[in-house]
């Protein structure tokens, strides 16, 4: 009899373990995979909809496409986990898992920054990005600031691309001259993957006039004011604000016991949680190691935990563990991508390449995005 495998979230890590069980165990498992929305987007989409270059619309990549074997599709909202039973409670039901893996990304909590979200800006939601792309074409000059309000974050290079990107439409509106740009974030450095990667984000905002005020944190906004203030009790003055917000694990985690201090604990050699047969991948897991939040890491996560439930099924030896590795593109502005080879967990220390940003690696990008696309969803 086919086991069944729930999976929770179909985003980055979602997808990919969808798409893998499909090609490699359908014989052995029937996949049904839960989502709120009714569609994916990248997260790199984002700022290309706050540039303006393509609207939300065309970016969405609605779920009725996906076309796996043994794969099935519902939109749900999960409201909760009995991790023991592995049952999931949603919106419209509930579902009984053999094994359960839990994919729900990091949302984010906007209030925790108090005066954030009346007068802040953000381009980490769709929604976010459409509202600062409505601001910019109103904006004629004055002091912008970006912010990291809280770690960890999705994709370490994202706050610096926006800051580029942000340099770079200035500077095409022939405004570049009367704006004031700064970016203030909690880390020693930008990027701190290693002293090499952070010294070309570093490079890259000094060549464009963008302050970089290092372990500085905003803890609020005045927004009558147009006042940030930081942790160390110094305000800095801005007239458009653009912050990364605090992020937290969704919602029905923490009651359910498998969030524990706000992300779910993972063996990191293969995502397993503390529960058996139950997983947890990408943004929502956490483990000894640090392993940024991003959509590579969930993909390749994915694979372990494909192979890891196949060999469950079939008795056969676990797969070689979790490495933690993969290639980040950062947009530069320009037309220009930079890229990093980085692997987390498999030596001692971070090994990372960087390759300065190129437009080659502009169309590996699209290249990256074009292959998951019509890998997930045949298009
Ligand atoms: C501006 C920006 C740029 C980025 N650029 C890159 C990049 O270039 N490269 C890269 O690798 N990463 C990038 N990222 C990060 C990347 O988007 C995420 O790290 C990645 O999507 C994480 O994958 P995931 O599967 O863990 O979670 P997600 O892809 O976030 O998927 C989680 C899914 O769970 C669903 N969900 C959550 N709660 C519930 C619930 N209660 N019920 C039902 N469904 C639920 C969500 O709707 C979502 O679809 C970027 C992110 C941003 C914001």
């Amino acid at each position: 009899m086919k086991r069944h495998v729930v999976i929770l979230g179909a985003g980055f890590g979602g997808l990919e373990l969808a798409a893998r069980l499909s090609e490699t165990a359908s014989d052995a498992v029937h996949v049904t995979v839960l989502d709120r929305n009714d569609a994916f987007f990248f997260g790199f989409a984002k700022l290309d909809v706050m540039l303006g270059r393509q609207s939300a619309q065309d970016v969405r990549l609605p779920y009725r496409d996906i076309a796996k074997d043994g794969v099935e599709f519902r939109q749900e909202t999960v409201v909760g986990i009995d991790p023991v039973a592995r049952r999931v409670k949603t919106d419209i039901g509930a579902h009984d898992a053999d094994f359960l893996v839990v994919a729900m990304g990091a949302d984010y909590d906007m209030a925790a920054t108090p005066g954030f979200e009346e007068g802040g800006h953000e381009y980490y939601t769709l929604a976010g990005a459409e509202r600062l792309r409505d601001a910019l074409s109103d904006f004629t000059g004055g002091r912008v600031l970006v912010s990291v309000l809280g770690q960890p974050f999705k994709c370490p290079p994202a706050p610096f691309e926006g800051s580029f990107l942000l340099h770079e439409h200035f500077t095409e509106t022939g405004i570049r001259d009367a704006v004031h740009m700064a970016t203030t974030f909690p880390m020693q450095r930008p990027v701190p993957v290693t002293g090499e990667v952070s010294q070309m984000f570093r490079d890259a905002l000094a060549t464009r006039g963008i302050e970089e005020r290092s372990q500085q944190l905003v803890t609020s906004l005045d927004p009558a004011a147009r006042v940030a203030r930081l942790a160390s009790g110094e305000t800095l003055a801005y007239d458009l604000f653009v912050g990364i917000p605090v992020h937290r694990a969704p919602e029905p985690l923490a009651a359910s016991g498998l969030a524990v201090d706000g992300w779910v604990p993972v063996d990191q050699t293969n995502l397993r949680t503390r529960f058996p047969h139950v997983y947890a991948l990408g943004d929502v897991c956490k483990g000894p190691r640090m392993v940024p939040k991003a959509g590579i890491f969930a993909e390749s996560a994915a694979r372990v935990v494909a192979a890891d439930i196949a060999a469950e099924i079939s008795g056969a030896d676990p797969p070689p563990p979790y490495e933690g590795s993969g290639i980040c593109y950062a947009e530069f502005g320009g037309g220009l991508v930079g890229k990093v080879e980085v692997n987390f967990l498999l030596g001692e220390s971070v090994a990372a390449e960087r390759h300065e940003p190129s437009r080659a690696f502009a169309a590996e990008k699209d290249e990256f995005g074009a292959t998951r696309r019509a890998r997930w969803f045949g298009s």
